[in-house]
């Protein structure tokens, strides 16, 4: 948490909370203002302003510390809940909200920005038959596995790895064409087979996966449209885009797993426009 004065030499307090609260990585930090600029308009302007809370100097040590302690323990229950609302309780990685909002996000921006989007969705091979033969315990523990090798798998910021239920995972790979997302599931195949998780039920003898990709890229039907064309239409939302991109890797993966599994399908995304 930051103590932070509102008379300073050069920026003012309230122009550094204001910088502090707009970087992501510092926003949720509680910031206390301390500071002998009295008077009740300090005070609502600081509050206001996003601080956390307001002590006038002179102040008394034991009352900043018990103020500091009330606000460290709102920060860990609040970080707390945060984490759980959004990140898979059993992998670690995001759970399905926090893919749909993100793709809802990614959408919106390739709405504007026309750059390329892929979704990739994942589905581990004969998964059924693997916790019947080794017990839920160790099924529970590959998915472990599955998740950690995804993160690997990627290098870049925003690529979000994601647990979409079950045995079943989704990434999402902004600004990714349908090359990059082929790079990515090939380095994620590699992954999964250095695990060399034993799955004797199994043809191969091995934990695999199947892999259908959702590609909205320069070869997608109605890419050269303009955006302001494809914000224009009322089907187009970036929810229904969502879904849609979804859906598209859904059908892939359905592809794959036809092919004998253990394999990646891609299937471009027609975009924001009617068939
Ligand atoms: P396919 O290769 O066609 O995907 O076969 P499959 O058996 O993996 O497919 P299906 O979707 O029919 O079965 C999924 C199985 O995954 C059902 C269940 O036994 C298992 N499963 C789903 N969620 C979990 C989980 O959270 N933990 C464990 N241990 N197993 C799960
Ligand atoms: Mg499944
Ligand atoms: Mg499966």
């Amino acid at each position: 948490m930051i103590l932070l004065d509102a008379d300073m030499p050069g920026m003012s307090g309230f122009e550094v909370l204001r910088v502090i609260r707009s970087q992501p990585t510092l926003e949720h930090v509680p910031t206390i203002f301390i500071t002998s600029l009295n008077g009740e308009d300090m005070e609502e302007k600081g509050l206001a302003s996003g601080a956390a809370d307001f002590i006038g100097k002179p102040f008394r040590p034991a009352i900043v510390a018990a103020r500091v302690r009330t606000q460290l323990r709102l920060k860990l229950a609040t970080d707390r809940l945060r984490k759980l609302s959004s990140i898979d309780a059993l992998t670690g990685i995001a759970n399905r909200r926090t893919l749909d909002e993100s793709l809802m996000v990614e959408c919106k921006r390739t709405q504007r920005s026309l750059k390329p989007l892929c979704v990739l969705m994942l589905d581990v091979d004969h998964f059924k038959r693997f916790n019947d033969y080794y017990g839920h315990g160790e099924g529970d523990k590959a998915l472990v596995s599955v998740a950690r090798a995804m993160r690997a798998s990627t290098n870049r910021p925003a690529d979000l790895p994601a647990r979409y239920g079950g045995e079943e995972f989704a990434l999402i790979l902004p600004d990714t064409d349908g090359a990059g997302a082929m790079t990515v599931a090939s380095a994620l195949m590699a992954n999964m087979s250095q695990l060399k998780i034993p799955h004797v039920a199994s043809d191969t003898g091995f934990l695999t996966v199947s892999i259908g990709i959702g590609c909205f890229d320069n070869e997608s039907a109605n890419w050269a449209a303009s955006p302001q064309d494809l914000r224009d239409l009322s089907h187009s939302t970036p929810g229904a885009c969502a879904d849609a991109l979804l859906q598209t890797a859904d059908r892939a993966l359905y592809s794959a797993k036809v092919n004998g599994r253990a394999n990646t399908v891609l299937q471009r995304f027609n975009g924001f426009m009617p068939e």
